[in-house]
């Protein structure tokens, strides 16, 4: 039997795929289930006293802290419900540092004399619980003789109930800390960087004269990008089940050229799994609002509506969780990896940020009399300012194995962080930096923002979509995440350095005004040195260019390309002083999260060449041998009646397979070295040498792909993964 048999079979069970029977009911409509398994304020406020139920809502959305007797009278009130919604089980949910969510399950039965009874679930238990941590990366934080780690409840984040077949578990959102209380996870430096920019932000609104301002949040609303592919394909390729992308795969004849399937109709197929993922959505309180196809075949795109980023991080993670569990349901792999098809445009998650609060709205959003425009203004200057005092820490925040194939690549975005502000933003900034054309205007009025501005509209027209951090309109749109990744790293970074930013602004408004100055003067002033001097971030032209590389060098912009590159800049004194002074990363954390970044790209690379070994060695270059022995036989037999034989090709194969076996050589010898002694040695093994050997064997590979016979090639081609669905 020949060696194509997986693959031939998953073209047959493709075949004979049949769609799961769905029924909807009206009682599914979006408006009816929309929340139905989420401990909301509604749910809260029917079964909790008056008094507690206020108390929480101050915790929830005033940031004041919990109160433990409150959390006694929610906890019972949350176990009730969740029992009555069929949870037999409750869990603390984290995000540890893997980038995966972690869920500890206890159930709410305990047994007693008389049999099993319905347990305590206590403030105590709602509030802290102490997964073995062991097993989770922690960068040195942790010697591994101490595995105690503990979870603690974010009441900010709602609980909800995860439904299966089996039973369904009532899930807790909650921080993953240390014994000392290091931040083992995403969330705790989520929350702390989130306040820290609230205090700055609540300053500047101080300034601004409004009086006792709201607390600030920052929002989220992130694009999810993924492609989908027959699960008999995925199943059939070892190299997407043990590295999430293919390794080996020729460019199809038809690739993305044509854009045709970019907004086009979405298959039937794919269709009914986006009407299921969305109802489960809905159904945990996850708004998604926008789907369409994206540029790649195969690939698709959902944004869920914005929330607090802290909030839309946790419910970012479920989303990949449910896309995964649903396109399982419907025979489909839901890939989150940000490059799984080579010469195929990979994956991101545009991060759309503001920030806010409940009496100034949007304060990203031009307003549309003067006083709102300095304002906005002020916030879009400290965005400007951070960006580009702190580029290299937005680029370090992205930076992963998977995502370099975005980002250090010929594609969108490029690894360099630029703003785009649009031309009218952009002539705003121009003109204040021009400072002296608008001073003479009338006392009395602002000195930015009267008759020079032109109104500023809410939603440009013009797009960019080659550049990384995006002004649209009433947002700005972090397009570097990679797909894979929580959106909660990005968000720390943007929280910290905008707190910095905001705090720079405040601090010289606060200087000038003693020094006499007006505050409107004091504000143009302000604007004025930020675009002088950060203005080398704004670039509105073409970000895939070979000329913006050069300019951007030019202007000073750093530009790092791989993880390697990027990872030290967490560990700058700068950077370190940074997270430190606004409380979000002691240096000991920052060093974690320096290690457990290094640590992550090599082990991943490090799969990835072992895999690469592995396939190349027993399938790939079998199926080449038995094709040559194939057309060797064929050649004796020609020759046997004397019939001339071109060898041509079976020449071209032979080359191939020695190109591929001495590849393999390479690849092998490289694998075989010891680990080198520190991580990030062993990270930059990876990327100097792992990356390029494993290169070699996937270009021999993919030659030979085009010339073995089709019956005889072990794995599903591009073109079968990409358009067969
Ligand atoms: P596009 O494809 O045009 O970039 P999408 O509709 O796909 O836009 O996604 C836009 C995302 O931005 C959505 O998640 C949306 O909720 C989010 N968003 C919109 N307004 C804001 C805002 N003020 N702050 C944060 N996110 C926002
Ligand atoms: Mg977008």
């Amino acid at each position: 039997m020949s060696g194509s048999t997986a693959r031939l079979q998953a073209i047959d069970a493709v075949k004979r795929h049949q769609a799961p029977a769905e029924i909807f009911s009206t009682a599914d409509a979006p408006g009816e289930i929309f929340g139905e398994n989420v401990f909301t304020k509604t749910v809260m406020q029917k079964r909790l006293p008056k008094l507690v139920y206020k108390s929480l809502l101050g915790t929830i959305d005033h940031s004041k802290p919990l109160d433990p007797v409150v959390a006694d009278i929610v906890a019972s009130a949350m176990k009730d419900w969740a029992i009555e919604k069929g949870a037999t089980h409750y869990a603390h949910v984290f995000y540890p540092l893997t980038g995966l969510t972690a869920e500890k399950h206890d159930s709410f039965l305990e047994p007693d004399a008389t049999g099993a009874s319905i347990a305590e679930f206590a403030g105590k238990t709602l509030i802290q619980g102490e997964p073995d941590a062991s097993s989770f990366p922690n960068g040195g934080l942790r010697a591994t003789f101490e595995a105690r780690g503990y979870t603690g409840w974010d009441a900010t984040s709602p609980a909800y109930i995860l439904e299966n077949p089996n039973g369904n578990t009532l899930c807790i959102p909650t921080v993953f800390v240390s014994m000392t209380g290091e931040a083992l996870d995403y969330k705790t430096p989520l929350l702390r960087s989130q306040q820290a920019m609230a205090v700055q932000a609540e300053r500047v609104l101080r300034l601004f004269g409004h009086e006792d301002p709201d607390a600030v949040v920052s929002f989220a609303g992130a694009e999810q990008e993924y492609f989908l592919i027959d699960r008999s394909f995925f199943l059939s390729r070892p190299d997407l089940l043990a590295s999430g992308r293919t390794l080996f795969g020729a460019k199809p004849p038809k690739g993305q050229e044509f854009d045709d399937h970019y907004f086009g109709a979405i298959p039937d197929r794919v269709l009914a799994f986006m009407l299921d993922a969305e109802r489960e959505l809905f159904k945990l309180g996850i708004p998604a609002k926008t789907r369409h196809n994206e540029v790649a075949p195969g690939q698709f795109e959902l944004a869920p509506m914005f929330e607090r980023a802290n909030v839309a991080a946790d419910h970012q993670q479920l989303l990949m969780v449910i896309l995964k569990k649903v396109a399982q349901k419907h025979g489909m792999e839901c890939i989150f990896h940000e490059k799984p098809f080579a010469g195929i445009n990979g994956s991101g998650k545009h991060v759309n940020f503001s920030l806010g609060n409940s009496t100034e709205g949007n304060l990203l959003l031009p307003g549309d009399t003067p006083h709102d425009n300095a304002q906005f203004l002020v916030f879009c200057g400290a965005v400007i300012r951070a960006v580009h005092k702190f580029g290299g820490l937005l680029r370090a925040s992205v930076a992963s194995a998977t995502n370099d194939h975005r980002l250090g690549a010929n594609e969108a975005p490029p690894a360099i962080i630029s703003i785009f502000l649009g031309d009218q933003l952009t002539d705003v900034f121009d003109q204040i930096a021009k400072g002296g054309a608008t001073s003479s205007k009338e006392k009395g009025t602002l000195i930015i923002g009267v008759d020079t501005l032109p109104e500023l509209p809410t939603d440009p027209g013009d797009r960019n979509r080659t550049s990384p951090f995006a002004f649209t309109g009433n947002r700005f749109e972090f397009r570097a995440p990679g797909s894979l990744q929580s959106i909660a790293g990005p968000m720390v970074t943007v929280n910290t350095i905008l707190a910095e930013a905001l705090d720079y602004i405040a601090c010289a408004i606060e200087a000038s005004i003693a020094e006499g100055a007006e505050f409107n003067v004091a504000v143009q002033k302000i604007l004025e040195e930020i675009i002088t001097v950060h203005g080398a971030v704004v670039f509105n032209g073409d970000g895939y260019s070979e000329d913006w590389q050069i300019e951007a060098e030019a202007r000073g912009l750093p530009n790092l390309r791989t993880t390697v590159d990027a990872l030290p800049e967490l560990i700058t004194e700068e950077a370190q002083a940074l997270f430190e002074h606004y409380g979000v990363f002691s240096h000991r954390e920052m060093h974690s999260r320096y290690e457990i970044g290094l640590e992550q790209y090599a082990l991943s690379v490090g799969v990835e060449a072992r895999s690469t070994l592995e396939i190349a060695t027993t399938s790939i270059l079998p199926a080449a041998l038995r094709y040559q022995t194939e057309l060797a036989t064929n050649a004796a037999a020609m020759k046997a009646i004397g019939y001339e034989f071109d060898t041509s090709t079976l020449d071209e194969l032979s080359s191939a397979t020695k190109a591929l076996q001495l590849a393999l050589g390479g690849l092998r010898e490289e694998l075989s070295h010891g680990h080198p002694e520190t991580v990030d040695a062993e990270a930059k093994h990876a990327c100097d040498d792992h990356i390029p050997a494993m290169a070699a064997v996937r270009d021999a590979a993919d030659v030979l792909e085009g010339l073995v016979a089709d019956d005889l090639w072990p794995l599903a081609t591009y073109q079968e993964m990409l358009f067969i669905l």
